[in-house]
């Protein structure tokens, strides 16, 4: 974040130039990533310690961390006869008792005290380990408060003791103390009339307290802020800085959303009784289910407007999603316009164009399929306006294919795009309506942060007919049970899936493979077919192969993960996946969604290969326990902490320092009410420059939220 202190930039003042720092210190501090007086201010404590109470000496308890404070009484090095060690002994008597504090080869600890001085001292009590009596602190925590000579100022607040104290990570050469007492002579100087950006409106109806007395309280508590909430990172002052981050993620959204808003997009005016949607319709082997029909009128109303379409549709795997996506595109190509359909993966690509291209061309309508590998690429007929439908990787738009009259663009499997990419998409002269489709099972509120700049729409329900998919966990012992399963479901008439982490052996791993996994396959069952799948084969081949598994001319097939997302065969029920302990939760998810795709009683058969950790066995336990796509998602985010859960996948988003989208849920909600409200009433923040110079902060280096001028 920016901060301001009466019309000065803290957020660029270097830290060496504070009182008490210099280049030493500011050297080892940029160590802990603190370069600049904001950097230290946002270099929260990690936890805190109680040391407002203290405790008389007579009634200390041994094992506990206590407070004392006292007189010293002697204040002398101590040289063990016949060790190398010298120990710093400091005596103090408090009225109703003695206690001992001794420093380990710290000599020069001895000119820090006088006999007289009266001190703070805290750390954990020992007995003396020779006497097995008496009271003692092993490099404890102390304070001096008063000495003879200096007499104490009225503001001359104590640091390290008698109050709650905070605890920061280190780095070496430079103690938690030394770091403490940084901080205390910086909030002290810095902190008093910091410029709060966010509006006291907003402040005051959350009951969010400001932000200086926040930064303040967060480094020095006051006596009576409750420790246990400190310690969560949920105090009132903490809330306040998480909001800042919540508000400022979702401020950005607001902007880009509202950006999109105001963008001229195409306005499309469907023939009245939409004869080509009504043909699709009749043609599919099924009825839509009430959650696809109501998210398709939600399509069609967007389509309809007179600015670009930003739509996530979200749906559990085999939710139906792909059948929406092509009900859009006929109606765009009923309108004149051409659509893309992007996919994350070749393979994936090659499935749509598949799945799709026989309805497509029953319609009369022309599709295309373009992928990186694909050599024979209808260029010109893109560029023409003859093909309706592309369907593709991102290849498809990055790489100067021109097209006539773009006005659809599907993106499926939205978690592999971030907000960069599809920022990136909105730069481009054209100003396609965008529909991205996700299978990524995230709680409401966190995909309204991630997705905060598209609507949203859920399909929350499966097709009728299909059944809960059986999963069994086995260990590799467990062969021949696992290989009868199989005979028995192939005999049936029935497909299998046979998933390896690799596609071949290596001398790095001893995980088994794709390739050797098939050969196997095929002499274990020399009556069935047995096929293989993997990333390294040609497109071509692929596509065959796919295309024979689709028409039951492969019984078995062996594959690597490409087949995780998009792969529809209604007709394989089982899914064998061969180390599963080495699979994420939702690969399991998406991988398991391969099969139960039809109205056959379906299996997933998870072997997983010992050793392995605590977090594999949740993993897989929550896979057999649980069919739910939300449900395993939330898992997820517990085991994984949402850093992980969404950092790779999200590179487009800010990193968030001090929220925890997960813990602050609630927060996150209010962050984003007051984001978008605010921008309703000002969407450049003109009124609001310092508040807007925050956020271009806040999301420098992502996205150029406010066009330049
Ligand atoms: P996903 O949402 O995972 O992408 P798909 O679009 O691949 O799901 O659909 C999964 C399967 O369900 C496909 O075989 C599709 O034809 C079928 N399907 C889609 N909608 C329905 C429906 N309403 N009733 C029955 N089957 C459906
Ligand atoms: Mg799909």
């Amino acid at each position: 974040m920016f901060l301001q202190q009466r019309g000065k930039d803290l957020s660029d003042f270097q830290i060496q130039y504070i009182k008490g720092v210099g280049p030493q210190r500011a050297r080892l501090l940029s160590r802990l990533g603190i370069k600049t007086v904001k950097d230290a201010l946002y270099y929260l404590p990690y936890r805190y310690e109680d040391r407002s109470n203290i405790r008389k000496i007579s009634d200390l308890r041994y094992g506990n961390v206590e407070t004392v404070s006292g007189k010293v009484i002697s204040a002398e090095v101590i040289r063990l006869q016949g060790r190398n060690l010298k120990i710093f002994e400091l005596t103090v008597n408090d009225g109703s008792g003695l206690l001992k504090g001794k420093w380990f080869n710290q000599p020069f600890m001895k000119k820090n005290f006088k006999v007289g001085h009266e001190v703070l001292l805290c750390g954990t009590v020992k007995r003396n380990p020779y006497w097995g009596i008496g009271f003692e602190m092993d490099n404890p925590e102390y304070e001096i408060i008063s000495n003879v000579v200096a007499t104490r100022s009225r503001d001359d607040s104590l640091i390290h003791t008698n109050r709650v104290v905070p605890v920061y990570r280190v780095t070496s050469g430079l103690s938690v103390r030394q770091i403490r007492s940084i901080m205390f002579n910086l909030i002290n100087t810095c902190i008093k009339d910091v410029y709060d950006p966010i509006p006291m409106e907003i402040l005051r109806k959350n009951g969010l307290p400001g932000l200086s007395e926040s930064l303040s309280q967060v480094h020095f508590p006051d006596t009576g802020v409750d420790i246990g909430f400190l310690n969560r990172g949920v105090s009132e002052f903490h809330r306040r800085l998480s909001f800042d981050e919540l508000f400022m993620l979702e401020l950005g959204l607001a902007v880009m959303k509202r950006g999109s808003i105001l963008e001229k997009g195409i306005a499309f005016n469907p023939v009245p009784n939409l004869s080509g949607l009504k043909r699709l319709i009749e043609m599919l082997p099924f009825r839509l289910t009430r959650a696809q029909e109501r998210v398709f009128s939600d399509i069609l109303r967007d389509l309809k407007m007179p600015h670009p379409m930003n739509r996530l549709i979200q749906g559990d795997v085999g939710c139906g999603k792909t059948v929406i996506a092509l009900m859009a595109m006929t109606v765009v190509a009923e309108c004149g316009y051409q659509s893309a359909l992007m996919a994350p993966t070749e393979i994936l690509a090659e499935q749509h164009y598949i799945n799709i291209h026989r309805m497509v061309e029953d319609l009369g309508l022309k599709i295309c399929l373009l992928t990186g590998s694909k050599k024979d690429r209808p260029l010109s007929e893109i560029a023409s306006g003859e093909i309706d439908i592309v369907v593709g990787t991102h290849a498809l738009i990055q790489e100067g294919v021109i097209f006539k009259n773009l006005g659809l663009v599907v993106i499926d499997e939205q978690h592999r795009f971030g907000v960069m990419q599809r920022a990136l998409l909105r730069k481009k002269a054209i100003n396609p309506d965008v529909l991205v489709m996700t299978a990524t099972p995230i709680p409401r509120t966190l995909a309204l942060t991630l997705y905060g700049d598209l609507d949203y729409s859920v399909i929350d329900e499966l097709p009728p007919d299909r059944r809960p998919v059986t999963t069994l966990l086995f260990n590799p012992g467990q062969k021949d049970y696992i290989y009868r399963l199989i005979r028995e479901e192939v005999k049936k008439g029935r497909q299998v899936y046979v998933v390896y982490p690799i596609i071949e052996e290596s001398e790095k791993t001893d995980l088994r493979s794709a390739i050797r996994g098939k050969n196997a396959f095929e002499k274990f069952f020399p009556e069935f077919k047995v096929g293989l799948l993997h990333g390294r084969m040609k497109a071509q081949e692929r596509e065959e192969i796919m295309s024979f598994f689709k028409q039951g001319e492969i019984d078995i097939l062996v594959s690597t993960t490409v087949i995780e997302v998009g792969v529809d065969v209604p007709n394989a029920t089982l899914m064998l996946i061969i180390h599963a302990e080495r699979f994420g939760l939702a690969q399991l998810h998406q991988l398991r969604g391969r099969v139960g795709r039809g109205s056959h009683r379906s299996y997933c058969m998870l072997v997983a290969y010992e050793p392995y950790g605590e977090e594999a066995r949740k993993r897989l336990g929550i896979m057999a326990r649980s069919n739910d796509g939300f449900r395993i998602a939330e898992e997820d985010l517990n085991i994984r902490g949402p850093g992980e859960f969404f950092g790779t996948r999200q590179s487009g988003m800010p990193d968030l320092r001090i929220a925890n989208i997960v813990r602050d849920a609630r927060l996150l909600d209010v962050a984003r009410r007051e984001a978008f409200s605010l921008i309703v009433g000002d969407p450049d923040l003109k009124g609001l420059p310092v508040l807007r110079k925050s956020l271009e902060r806040f999301w420098e280096g992502k996205v150029e939220l406010f066009k330049t001028g």
